[in-house]
């Protein structure tokens, strides 16, 4: 949780998903959506599934023992021996089969990543409401945000009001949510929310998309853009 995330956000997420998943053996076996859930709002997905998929290899292949004791090593091996700037090779106990070692490249890893400029992409999000219900669906396991509820998101704004009308719900004109950007490992996403709106009878489930009430957007497994955008949302109506 600590790789690009400060230690006071990580807390009370680190808190919340050791209390739902104590050991290794519940992680391996909960849904990735579960995961996910417990995951929503820290950012940098990948993690979330990377770590599910390591814990299920782990316990198909290890039955799930020795994992506390093996991350602890290694993390204590990094802190006190094998630290970025200098590592002590000499007085190292697993030196006889580091691969940098045995190669001659201990002073040239880990190797400093070229900065790049991250590619800007579009993301026009609908925000349809019906009622006091707005549209979310989950995605799918692989991609950005896998796995998480979002508001949907379209490459165009031709195809987002396409959809808006086939929802029944017609764009609030003037509604002041500012577009914005955000960014993740690799690009950069340009949201510009459009905000749709019909009467309640307009909620109709069809999976993967659901309609969830306006003042329940909390307990969703969401991305934190998507959050701040229907917390502002649910101010405007409030107002
Ligand atoms: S031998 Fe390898 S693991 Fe050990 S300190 Fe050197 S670089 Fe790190």
């Amino acid at each position: 949780m600590l790789q690009q995330t400060q230690v006071a956000t990580a807390l009370p997420y680190f808190r919340r998903f050791i209390e739902r998943f104590p050991d290794v053996c519940s992680l391996a076996r909960a849904p990735i959506a579960d995961v996910m859930g417990a995951w929503a709002g820290l950012g940098y997905y990948a993690r979330a599934r990377n770590l599910h998929a390591c814990a299920r290899a782990v316990v198909e292949r290890h039955g799930g023992r020795d994992m506390a004791r093996y991350t602890q090593a290694i993390m204590d091996l990094g802190a006190t021996v094998c630290t970025r700037m200098q590592p002590a090779c000499s007085r190292c106990p697993v030196s006889a089969s580091c691969r940098a070692q045995q190669t001659g490249r201990t002073a040239a890893l880990p190797a400093t990543r070229a900065r790049r400029e991250r590619p800007v992409r579009p993301s026009h999000v609908l925000i349809a409401l019906a009622g006091q219900a707005v549209l979310l669906q989950r995605r799918k396991a692989d991609g950005i945000w896998g796995g998480l509820m979002c508001l949907p998101e379209f490459r165009s704004k031709a195809s987002l009001l396409r959809r808006a009308r086939a929802l029944g719900l017609d764009p609030v004109a003037g509604a002041p949510l500012a577009p914005r950007r955000h960014a993740l490992t690799h690009l950069t996403l340009a949201i510009e929310p459009v905000v749709a709106a019909g009467p309640a009878s307009r909620a109709r489930d069809a999976d993967p998309r659901r309609w969830v009430a306006l003042d329940r957007i909390d307990q969703a497994a969401l991305p934190a853009p998507h959050r701040v955008l229907l917390r502002e949302v649910r101010r405007l109506l409030c107002a």
